[in-house]
Order: C-alpha cells, then sequence, then structure tokens
C-alpha cells in the first residue's frame, strides 16, 4: 500500500523555508519526496502544511503540576494512569517522539512500545541521580521523605554519593531499561532544600557516570542551572544541558568546543510563575528561585543561540500542564531564534540529540513516516496547537488534533 500526502507545503526538519511537495508513504517508512508520485491511496493536504513528529526532548509524563499535597494526597498507581492520558494529550498536539527527563519506567514505554496505549515513542531515564542534599533528595525540613517519584523496583532512588555508588547506579538503570541518564549537576528551583546555583557532584562522580553510560551506548542529560555545574556537566563529556539558566561566556563557549547541546525548557519556570499566580501552595523558597530564575533563563538561551551553540526543544511538561508543549516554540522565538530554528530545534535537531537522526525528524526518504499536518501559514509557530489537524506514526493516522478538555 502506498499513501501518498499530496498538495500540502512541507517543512522538511532542516532551516529552510517549507516549500510545496509530496510525500510518497510506503510500510511506515517515506520512499519519496516530489511531484507526479503514483500511489494507491491519496491523502488531501491542499491548504496545509506537513512537518516531521515533533519532538520534546524534557517532559515527565508520570507526573503532573507536582506540589507537596498533590504527592502526598495521591495514590501510588494513579501516575500510570495518568501517564497514559498525559502520552496522549502529548500525542495529540503532533509530538511523537518525548525523552523522559525522569519519572516514566520501562512498564509505561512497553505500554505504547506494544500499542497498548497510545504515545510519542520514548527515551526514559527513570530515575535522577542526585547527591544528598541535591535536587532529587526529596528529603523535608520536617525529617521524613515526600518524593516526587516513589521508589518502585523498576524506579529506584537515584540519591547517590562517590564513585561507586554513582556507578552501581548507572549499571542499576541500565538494568530497569534507561535509555538515557539524567544527573542533576546543580541544584533546582522546585526542590526547596537547595539552590540553583550550586554545583552539586564532584569531577569524578560525572566523569563515572558519563564513562558507565557510555559503555552501554548511553549518553547522559544534566539538569544543570548554574555556571558552575553547567561547566562540571560540559567537562566531563554530558550530551545535553537541561535548563542551562545561568550561563556565562565560557561555558557558551565550552558548549561549541564539545559539541553539547542545550534544551532551553523556557516553559517551565513560566508554568511555575503561572501556578503561584493561580495560588498553589509552593513553599516561599520555591517561590523565590522560581522569580530569580526568570530573566536569567531568557538572556542565556538568547546568547547561546547568538553564538551557534545546537538547541533541541525541551519543555518539562509535567512541570508545567502537558499538551501546552507546543507553546515553548513561540518562547524560544522571544528569545531571538527564528520560527525555522524554533521548528528544527523540535525536529531534526532534537533527533539528532537523540541519536534517531537516520530514523525520524525529518522530512525525506528512508525516514519514519511520523509526520503532522497543521493548518495556518507554513513555519509559522505562534499558537500552533489549535492549527493540528492530523498526527501520524508510521504513515499510519493516530490523532485528529488537540481534543477539548474533558
Ligand atoms: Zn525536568
Amino acid at each position: 500500500m502506498r499513501t501518498l500526502f499530496s498538495g500540502g507545503t512541507l517543512y522538511t526538519g532542516h532551516t529552510e523555508a517549507p516549500a510545496p511537495g509530496d510525500i510518497l508513504v510506503e510500510d511506515g517508512r517515506i520512499t519519496a519526496v516530489g511531484s507526479g508520485l503514483d500511489a494507491d491511496e491519496v491523502i488531501d493536504c491542499t491548504g496545509r502544511w506537513i512537518s516531521p513528529g515533533f519532538f520534546d526532548a524534557h517532559v515527565h509524563v508520570a507526573f503532573d503540576s507536582p506540589s507537596m499535597t498533590s504527592n502526598l494526597e495521591s495514590p501510588f498507581s494513579l501516575q500510570f494512569y495518568r501517564a497514559a492520558a498525559n502520552l496522549k494529550r502529548t500525542l495529540d498536539i503532533g509530538v511523537t517522539s518525548v525523552r523522559d527527563a525522569a519519572g516514566a519506567d520501562l512498564g509505561i514505554k512497553t505500554a505504547v512500545d506494544t500499542g497498548l496505549i497510545p504515545g510519542p515513542r520514548m527515551q526514559i531515564s527513570i530515575s535522577l541521580l542526585s547527591q544528598t542534599g541535591g535536587h532529587g533528595d526529596s528529603h523535608t525540613a520536617c525529617g521524613v521523605d515526600v518524593p516526587l517519584m516513589v521508589p518502585h523496583p523498576g524506579r529506584p532512588r537515584g540519591v547517590v554519593d562517590g564513585v561507586d555508588e554513582v556507578r552501581r547506579m548507572v549499571r542499576t538503570l541500565i538494568r530497569e531499561g534507561a535509555d538515557v541518564i539524567k544527573v542533576a549537576t546543580t541544584g533546582g528551583v522546585l526542590s526547596p532544600r537547595d539552590d540553583p546555583r550550586h554545583a552539586h557532584f564532584r569531577d569524578a562522580e560525572i566523569a563515572v557516570m558519563v564513562e558507565e553510560a557510555a559503555a552501554a551506548g548511553l549518553a547522559v542529560m544534566a539538569h544543570a542551572q548554574g555556571t558552575e555545574g553547567v561547566k562540571a556537566a560540559i567537562r566531563n563529556g554530558v550530551r545535553s544541558i537541561e535548563h542551562g539558566i545561568f550561563l556565562d561566556d565560557e561555558a557558551i563557549e565550552m558548549m561549541l568546543d564539545r559539541g553539547t547541546w542545550l534544551v532551553p525548557t523556557l516553559h517551565a519556570p513560566r508554568s511555575l510563575l503561572a501556578a503561584i499566580d493561580a495560588g498553589v501552595p509552593y513553599p516561599p523558597a520555591v517561590v523565590d528561585k522560581a522569580h530569580m530564575v526568570f530573566e536569567a533563563h531568557r538572556d542565556s538561551v538568547r546568547r547561546a543561540h547568538e553564538a551557534g551553540v545546537a538547541i533541541a526543544m525541551g519543555t518539562d511538561c509535567g512541570v508545567g500542564p502537558h499538551g501546552t508543549n507546543l507553546d515553548e516554540l513561540a518562547f524560544m522565538t522571544e528569545c531571538g531564534m527564528s520560527d525555522l530554528d524554533a521548528l528544527h530545534a523540535t525536529t531534526g535537531s532534537a533527533a539528532a540529540l537523540l541519536g534517531v537522526a537516520d530514523d525520524r525528524g525529518l522530512i525525506a526518504p528512508g525516514q519514519r513516516a511520523d509526520l503532522v499536518v497543521l493548518d495556518g501559514t507554513p513555519g509559522e509557530v505562534t499558537d500552533l496547537t489549535p492549527r493540528v489537524r492530523g498526527v501520524y506514526q508510521d504513515g499510519r493516522l493516530v490523532s485528529d488534533g488537540p481534543q477539548p478538555a474533558a
């Protein structure tokens, strides 16, 4: 069966402007791109534009706008049903591939892979490696643990100290099915007991994570906000800096030298500030940090982009609402990226970061037919979500676009 996506304008996943073209799909793969192609079935895309399926390189599908109260009140297994709903919401807006930055386990990924639930293709990190007192240490001032991600047999507690514990934890996560290793090399905003400007883990610990991950063919992604923790991650071979709130010129230079990606997640601080404004009860330390990082973050992303650092789109959704992921593209344009830069970050560049560029992320012969069909001006990224009209995985229609809230 040969299917032709006909009459549309194609954004191919690079930084070239969209242009008219047809896509021929056979057995789930793109076999030709051009005009005058012969097919058994035609999907009329006249007046619409087509992009490679979108990527979100930083999501948390297993949690929703976490707060201390909701953590305490949610039944343990509710997260798995929520994950199914969150994955569907993410797929409905055209995101056909995600990298989960902690929370999702092998069961959730397998449910998608086997077709039990609809969702984007997943790379999972399972748990966050954090030092004692770090971003993943959920020990509270009253003396008890209130974890965002309650440990279970497939999701170990990722708090580790010293080279040996780090090595064992990376091996454990690989055993549990991790596709990527996630570390926090600085404090964070949502964790009340640390500071995003402080560096976490010493060089020897980060180096051993990268070494153990590389031995299994995996990369390391680093939650890194403060400058020293960013530099430690880059210096020791981490593949992507997540958030990158306080980047100085030296950090940017190091990223260019090492080919390190930046995954900005501009969505996260905005969502957090919106939730605070809406009255969600965060600890005062979290509220102060959210305000502190906002402008510094935008400035860092702007300077990194100007310098030519590779950027992949990531949102941290789970901190903000799932299904609003595409707002990130407009936020990226506010930091000086063009619409095409933002689209590239969400397709070809993200695919390269995830190591799947020969499989998806582009509209080109040989690529998987993961596609999004949209209304409106081709390549224009403001208000993308309501313009999604069709989402395809392996050439099969999996969604007609975002569904109205129930
Ligand atoms: Zn995150």
